[in-house]
């Protein structure tokens, strides 16, 4: 009689490395600024915990590590390294490891540690990322409507309502250099000179791509000035 064998359980390891180099306005993650003194002693910590619960995992395949936070780059790959040998030297290969993000993911080429990279702003981009001269491209705009140029100050109906400014304002394509001031349903730019009149449109990158597509129900794609699809925004997490 052929005994049929268990198929072991698949598992996967997170690992949180806590330490940020500052600590963002937005952000509620659980990260530590200017802690960096204390990463010797949080790499023994996690240490010991693997050679802990490592027994645990014995009768499992653990087929992903994933290395969250905070900002593991900051961490060093030298003790994500070491983490990984360690496991490895309990029995425990990992095939997949994963982390990193698109802010960092320029960091990950050539002696990286990851298999996979978890990079998602990379397909919109906004501006606060373009800030940072990645090689992606902004691909997520806002079409605003000028509602008024009264003294020489151009006014749009696009406010904090339609644009998420948590890692800073929207940038005017047309007036890059303009800072815009911004309100709940308006946003205002002080152009030295400009030709707009009240009904043109104009186009925004937005602050930050989640937590504005988080504010809309549909995103409209286009090619060439055409609108060729429109998707609902399913999970963007509306309050009950
Ligand atoms: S770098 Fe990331 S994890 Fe650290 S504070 Fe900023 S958003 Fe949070």
């Amino acid at each position: 009689m052929r005994r049929r064998q268990a198929a072991a359980e698949r598992l996967g390891i997170y690992i949180h490395i806590p330490f940020c180099r500052s600590k963002c306005d937005y952000c509620d993650f659980y990260s530590l600024a200017g802690q960096e003194g204390r990463m010797d002693e949080y790499q023994r910590a996690l240490l010991a915990h693997l050679r802990e619960t490592a027994p645990m995992a014995s009768s499992c395949v653990v087929d992903t590590v994933y290395f969250g936070g905070g900002t593991p780059s900051w961490y060093g790959a030298k003790r994500l390294r070491e983490l990984l040998a360690f496991l490895d030297s309990r029995g425990i290969p990992v095939s997949q490891v994963s982390g990193a993000s698109t802010g960092t993911v320029e960091f990950k080429a050539g002696g990286s540690v990851y298999t996979e990279l978890q990079a998602g702003s990379y397909l919109f981009m906004d501006s606060a990322y373009h800030r940072l001269g990645l090689r992606f491209q902004n691909a997520l705009f806002i079409q605003a409507t000028v509602i008024s140029t009264a003294g020489g100050r151009i006014v749009t109906d696009a406010g904090i309502k339609c644009c998420g400014v948590d890692q800073g304002p929207p940038v005017f394509v047309d007036f890059p250099s303009c800072v815009p001031v911004m309100s709940e349903e308006h946003s205002a730019i002080y152009p030295s000179e400009h030709s707009c009149r009240p009904g043109d449109r104009l186009t925004l990158i937005p602050g930050h791509c989640c937590t504005t597509m988080n504010l809309h129900d549909r995103v409209f794609l286009t090619r060439g000035g055409c609108v060729m699809d429109c998707i609902p925004i399913t999970s963007r997490g509306k309050c009950m």
